[in-house]
């Protein structure tokens, strides 16, 4: 069989480059991560060459026996880690997750209220760019301008005003533990249904170590790539299954329906065709890692490292949204330095240090510029960096933004940062 590199020399050599760049740059990207070489070979295996509509079981295919076998692990381990009845694997991604839940409880028109995108929130969470935006009619609440959490009373007052059908929890950049029971409330007193988006702390829920939704949400949407270190994709899960308690859909036939199947049929054939069954084989082997103890000192470090960063850079006088984290995330506020976010990320990216630019709340500048970063530390944590090495990256970013216009001083950061690197090498032995 010949390699990649000798039937494809131009995708071969692009891959290299991209692994170098992995291996030799601090990547801070708060949605990123890296998998394990065990997730990285089912991804790349033979069942991508599969088709398999339907469900384990129940599929419109033959020779499904092998994938059948590689679902049911993925959502029995789902099962296991989240503590829930019901878990869907199937969803392409976390857009598609969160699109299939909506089908499940409202229709085009209906109001749903969602997080403001430039207070945390994500595209689709009503976004008018979005689907979620052009479909829905979204009202938007945000976070409170002094202390940088949740507005709950304006959540609760926008519920009482706008009667919404559905009330969307969950964020992209917000720094802080999301109080769910707070958005129960909510959503009992005008009788709308809950859900939680936890694609970003969906590690730190499954080990404890953030509030968990489950049990609280009328239906819990993640990414499996994000804080769960899995191949890129979506999950869908429910705390109990109940039978059309809802009364959503006339069930044929008379027979009620269980929430479980109207979610099913909401991801296929409602919204997507064949599964990528060798995404859900890695999301089996990923779900597999979490649930070993030390996927929770992953998490736990995680933490500690995003707080260990939040001290150092406000030492160095940086100001953060809310005032640090609970997470593993933090923004950064660069407007009193005079800096954008466009031209901070520039910056530590020539000082090989990959953030985002990010809206801050109430940002003055438009999304293409935005006057924040957003710094995560899944990632450098993955590759075994505990505390000390969070003061040096937070002293790194401190000198590269001092400096925004000086080169010399970006490449003399970056030869810090390979450095860091190539001391906490990439998992799975991935060499460039
Ligand atoms: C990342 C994210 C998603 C979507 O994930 P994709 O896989 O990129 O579609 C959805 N919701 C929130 C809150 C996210 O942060």
């Amino acid at each position: 069989m010949k390699s990649l590199k000798q039937s494809d020399p131009a995708v071969a050599e692009v891959l290299r480059r991209e692994t170098e760049r992995q291996a030799g740059t601090l990547e801070l990207i708060a949605s990123e991560n890296f998998v394990s070489a065990a997730v990285l070979e089912a991804m790349g295996s033979m069942m991508t060459n599969k088709y398999a509509e339907g469900y384990p079981g129940a599929r419109y295919y033959g020779g499904c026996e092998f994938v059948d076998e590689a679902e049911n692990l993925a959502r029995e381990r789902a099962r296991k880690l989240f503590r829930c009845e019901y878990a869907n694997v199937q969803p392409h991604s976390g857009s598609q997750a969160n699109m299939a839940a909506y089908m499940v409880f409202i229709k085009p028109g209906d109001t749903v209220l969602g997080m403001d995108l430039a207070h945390g929130g994500h595209l689709t969470h009503g976004s008018p760019v979005n689907f979620s935006g052009q479909l829905y009619r979204f009202v938007s609440y945000g976070v409170q301008k002094e202390t940088g959490t949740i507005d709950y009373d304006l959540a609760l007052r926008l519920a009482l005003e706008h009667k919404p059908r559905l009330i969307v929890t969950g964020a992209s950049a917000y720094p802080r533990f999301i109080d769910f029971a707070r958005f129960r409330e909510i959503a009992d007193r005008v009788g709308a249904f809950l859900m939680a988006d936890i694609a970003h702390p969906a590690g730190l829920v499954a080990t404890g170590l953030h509030p968990d939704p489950l049990p609280l949400c009328d239906i819990v949407t993640t990414t499996t790539h994000k804080t769960l270190r899995g191949p890129r994709g979506g999950m869908i899960l429910l705390g109990k299954d109940r039978e059309n308690p809802m009364g959503l859909k006339a069930a044929k036939s008379g027979r009620v329906k269980k929430l479980s199947e109207i979610i099913d049929g909401s991801v296929m054939p409602g919204m997507q065709g064949g599964p990528l069954m060798h995404v859900i084989a890695a999301k089996a082997v990923a779900l597999g890692e979490n649930l070993e103890p030390e996927y929770r000192s992953y998490c736990e470090q995680i933490i500690r490292n995003a707080k260990a960063m939040a001290e150092r850079l406000t030492e160095h006088g940086y100001v953060l949204v809310s005032g640090g984290t609970d997470n593993h995330l933090l923004l950064l506020d660069l407007t009193d330095r005079g800096l954008t976010g466009k031209a901070a990320t520039a910056a530590l990216d020539r000082a090989g240090i990959t953030v985002n630019k990010n809206m801050v709340p109430f940002d003055t500048q438009s999304p293409a510029i935005t006057s924040g970063i957003r710094v995560g530390t899944p990632a450098v944590t993955t590759r075994g960096m505990k505390e000390p090495e969070m003061r040096r990256i937070a002293d790194l970013i401190h000198r590269a933004l001092s400096a925004v216009a000086d080169e010399s001083v970006h490449r003399a950061v970056r030869a810090e940062s390979a450095e860091l690197c190539g001391a906490f090498p990439l998992p799975g032995g991935c060499r460039p």
